[in-house]
């Protein structure tokens, strides 16, 4: 079994807080600083806040901006033909 199931879900590595379920390796892919999923101390556990944000910040910002971006052409160009 991976490594990384083990894992809660909200493990990060302690070194640049990348989320480190799931993974094949106890490595960091981001800093290489290696884990162990049985020690509690070899690597943190964020809030759900924190997790999110590290998680989906990418993401989120980008399918917002692209949403906001469709949803004022869609205004803008229907409003202009109705006025
Ligand atoms: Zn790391």
């Amino acid at each position: 079994m991976a490594p990384g199931q083990d894992m809660p879900w909200n493990a990060v590595c302690s070194g640049c807080e990348y989320p480190l379920r799931g993974l094949g390796h106890p490595e960091c892919p981001e800093c290489g600083l290696p884990f162990d999923p049985g020690d509690i101390h070899s690597f943190r556990r964020l809030g759900v806040l924190s997790y999110a944000r590290k998680a989906y910040s990418g993401k989120a910002v980008v399918t917002v901006f692209i949403l906001t971006f469709i949803a004022f052409l869609m205004l803008g160009v229907s409003g202009f033909y109705l006025l």
